[in-house]
């Protein structure tokens, strides 16, 4: 099945291995979209555990399911960020023109900002080669702000959340730390006929609609 976090790839290939621990995610985007899943799918240690330690202060297990008792995640967007669109343009070759835009916009900004860093050694033993300074390595950066948009039925009504949220490295992995919730956060109506919320070239009806409950 599709990744509840609406990529491309399976569950098994994007965010389970991240809330399994066997992998640990590599950017800010990879971190929300499994703790997105992670509610999804109600692995509420996982969320805990995600947070920097200065969040996990005074918050439990028990605590979040709470507070998360009632929702259920269905769908999510990834907004494009600055940064984000900005690589983009450079590796626009790697985007699969079938996916929602502002989800591969990012998505695929991860992917060229890997393929910049890997091919990092490439460049400087081709500079070497005919004698040009190095130019600045690329370092990868500390914090980094995702925006994005997670919906949700309770008691058979839908709601979107809408955050921009900080993200930082401790100890080499990316922890969720605060965000900052939009004005139009809240109960939404979407149109039974309109393309899903998800992606998935459906319409609303014939599909997330149908996990309201
Ligand atoms: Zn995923
Ligand atoms: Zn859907």
């Amino acid at each position: 099945m599709r990744c509840y976090c609406c990529s491309s790839k399976s569950f098994d290939e994007c965010c389970e291995p991240f809330i399994k621990g066997d992998k640990h995610p590599s950017s800010a985007e990879q971190l929300m979209r499994s703790r997105f899943s992670a509610y999804a799918t109600a692995h509420y240690q996982y969320i805990l555990e995600t947070y920097t330690k200065e969040k996990q202060q005074g918050l439990s297990v028990e605590d979040l399911a709470q507070s998360a008792q009632g929702a259920t995640w269905f769908a999510l967007k990834v907004h494009p960020t600055l940064a984000a669109s900005s690589v983009d343009s450079l590796v626009g070759n790697l985007v699969s023109s079938t996916e929602d835009s502002s989800i591969d916009s990012t998505v695929h900004a991860d992917a060229k900002v890997e393929a910049v860093t890997n091919a990092e050694p490439i460049s400087k033993t081709n500079l070497k080669s005919i004698s040009k300074p190095i130019t600045k390595p690329i370092t990868k950066p500390n914090n980094a702000i995702v925006e994005f948009t997670a919906y949700y039925f309770e008691n058979k009504s839908m709601y979107q959340l809408h955050e921009t949220s900080n993200f930082s490295v401790e100890d080499g992995k990316w922890r969720y730390h605060d965000g900052v919730l939009h004005d139009d956060c809240g109960k939404i109506k979407y149109g039974r006929n309109l393309p899903c919320v998800c992606g998935s070239n459906k319409k609303f009806k014939q599909c997330c609609a149908t996990k309201s409950r």
